[in-house]
This record gives C-alpha cells, sequence and structure tokens, in this order.
C-alpha cells in the first residue's frame, strides 16, 4: 500500500523533509509488486472543507486540487488500485477491507506519509481487520525523526506490525 504520496505531502504545505528520500524506494517496490502480481493499492487524501481533518491542519490535498494528485513519480498504473480517503486511515469509508479479503490477502505492507498520522492509523486499523502488518521502515517519513521513530516503536510494541528494510521485502517478493 501507497499512502498519501501526494503533491500536498512531498511537495506542498504539509510535507515531509524526508519525502523525496522514499519515493525510489516505493518506486522499486511497487515495480517488483506488480511483476510478480501482488496488489498495489494507493491509499490518497481528499478531502472536503467540512471533513474533521481540516479543523487540524486546515485545507490540504482538497477535491479537485493539484495538491491532492498522486506525484508523478509514483504515476499508478493498470491493474492498481486507488482508493480514496476523507480520514488519517485507509480503512474508513474506503471499502479497503472488503477488497483485501476479496484479493484474498493477510498481510499488508505499508509505505508512504506520515509515518505517525495516516501510515498508523492504517496500521491501528489493519490490526482490528486481522491482518498482518508490515511497515518498510526505509519506505515511511513523517515531519520529524521523533515522529517517525515513536510511530515505528508503537507500530512494532502494540500492533505486532514488522518493521522491514525495503531490500528483505523485495527478496520475499522475488521469492513470491
Ligand atoms: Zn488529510
Amino acid at each position: 500500500m501507497v499512502i498519501d504520496m501526494l503533491k500536498e505531502f512531498v511537495y506542498g504545505r504539509l510535507k515531509s523533509p524526508t519525502a523525496v528520500k522514499i519515493i525510489p524506494v516505493i518506486k522499486a517496490l511497487a515495480v517488483k509488486a506488480r511483476e510478480k502480481n501482488i496488489p498495489v493499492i494507493y491509499l490518497a487524501d481528499r478531502h472536503y472543507v467540512f471533513d474533521k481533518e481540516i479543523s487540524m491542519w486546515g485545507p490540504h490535498a482538497m477535491q479537485d486540487s493539484e495538491e491532492a494528485t498522486i506525484i508523478d513519480e509514483l504515476k499508478p498504473e493498470r491493474g492498481d488500485i486507488i482508493l480514496y480517503k476523507r480520514s488519517y486511515s485507509g480503512f474508513r469509508d474506503t471499502g479497503l477491507s472488503s477488497i483485501l479479503r476479496d484479493l484474498g490477502v493477510d498481510t499488508v505492507i505499508l509505505t508512504g506519509i506520515h509515518t505517525h498520522i495516516c501510515v498508523l492509523h492504517t496500521a491501528i486499523d489493519a490490526f482490528y481487520e486481522r491482518f498482518n502488518i508490515i511497515v518498510v521502515k526505509d519506505a515511511v517519513a513523517a515531519f520529524s525523526s521523533e515522529d517517525h521513530e515513536y510511530a515505528l516503536h508503537y507500530m512494532e510494541k502494540v500492533l505486532g506490525a514488522r518493521l522491514l528494510e525495503h531490500k528483505d521485502v523485495l527478496s520475499v517478493f522475488e521469492r513470491s
């Protein structure tokens, strides 16, 4: 899953300073996943002005705005799944859970932005939806290294997430 790799969070007002670094890493994972018929699912913020989050962050990734588009470097390809969300979690009001079940998925692999917000909330719901969770440590980014580290720690200790480097995930893909 590729979470919120949108212009807003990579280059815009709510960008992560390390977002650019994770682009080639996510790209490599997506390329290999497609090659192995592993579903690539994009979760993308797309807000209305009345959404709850707007009270926290101000307008961001608004419907029909340039900032809400997925960055060119990670453009979805045919066969990828794109789900738009109005909440931190990719599971809320998106149909993600039933899509994963229809696909026969038991494990979600999380990449994207921000480690401590949308990645974390998606991981929490993945936990309650009974999916195994892998977080690709070098393919997620946050506002600061503190935000990044505490969220990784939380996902590992509280949600049972496995924290892997992208190279390890690539070799799992390779063997599948
Ligand atoms: Zn948002």
